[in-house]
């Protein structure tokens, strides 16, 4: 029998959502004909050749086994720019600009260099967007995972960044000189509790767990890196930590604990408490 390789009968055959497959196809388009995703509509009738066909069958098959997207594709769009992403790195959320945009609202409001740090740093998501939006900035970034910090650095080359972010390997704050002094901190620390459901779930299923859980209550990262920021920023310097929906309160008691002043919650994109923020 043969098969129709059009694009839109390809479409429109495929058992995936319709949104992921044209995902995709456009991707395929992308890899084997130099094409733009508009294709998808304006070429529609084009005919795949076996091997993008192929191509194709087997991106396919990865998503209906499960796999997320970005892995599949090999990127994820975060705020202004594209990062590579593999198994070894949380896939950045949208969720987590937040803290991006956090970061970005203090530094327009203080004059000169600022010095950041970003705890736990995965794919370099939440480092590499701020130092790309504020040239003015210079970035640590650390992560205990040297595969995480191997993604981070070809990242940081591709959006050539190496000069003003620094990577650190090691586990929270003993990745950092002990006399280590920074504007801001940020973090996005693995929060999910170690019995959630949805890390059997979905995409999470293909996430490094060390970078989603702290395999305990879920708030043991979050109070490691609060408790000892204090050493570690400057006078009047800003901590910003993102959390779970429902772990707003007990973050804010966190920061209270550790003496942070004008205590902030931020809410995210849809609504729902994401992030606390507090100043020394
Ligand atoms: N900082 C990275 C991000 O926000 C990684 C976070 C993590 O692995 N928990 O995407």
């Amino acid at each position: 029998m043969s098969v129709d390789r059009s694009l839109r009968s390809i479409l429109s055959s495929s058992a995936l959502p319709p949104n992921e497959a044209r995902i995709l196809l456009a991707h395929v388009l992308e890899q084997h004909y130099q094409l733009p995703r508009s294709a998808l509509l304006s070429r529609d009738d084009m005919l795949l050749s076996s091997v993008a066909m192929d191509a194709w069958k087997a991106l396919e098959a990865r998503r209906i086994e499960g796999e997320p997207i970005a892995y599949i594709l090999g990127k994820k769009g975060f705020h202004n720019i594209e990062l590579l992403v593999a198994p070894g790195v949380l896939i950045p959320r949208p969720e987590t600009e937040l803290l991006v945009d956090i970061a970005l609202g203090e530094i327009s409001n203080r004059p000169g260099h600022i010095k950041i740090l970003d705890l736990g740093t995965g794919s370099g998501a939440i480092a590499l967007a701020v130092a790309s939006a504020a040239p003015q900035s210079s970035v640590t970034a650390t992560d205990q995972s040297p595969d995480a910090l191997a993604i981070a650095t070809l990242n940081a080359q591709s959006l050539s960044l190496t000069e003003q972010v620094q990577f650190r390997q090691g586990s929270w704050y003993q990745a950092l000189d002990s006399q280590a002094l920074f504007d801001v901190i940020l973090s996005n620390p693995p929060y999910i509790t170690a019995q959630d459901p949805h890390l059997s779930q979905g995409d999470l299923r293909f996430e490094p767990s060390s970078a989603l859980t702290d395999y305990g209550n879920g708030l043991s990262c979050l109070e490691a890196i609060i408790s000892q920021a204090d050493q570690y920023l400057k006078p009047g310097g800003l901590i910003a930590v993102e959390h779970g929906f429902d772990q707003s309160d007990a973050v804010v008691q966190l920061m209270n604990s550790a003496g942070f002043n004008d205590i902030e919650v931020h809410l995210d994109l849809s609504g729902h408490t994401r992030a606390v923020s507090g100043r020394k």
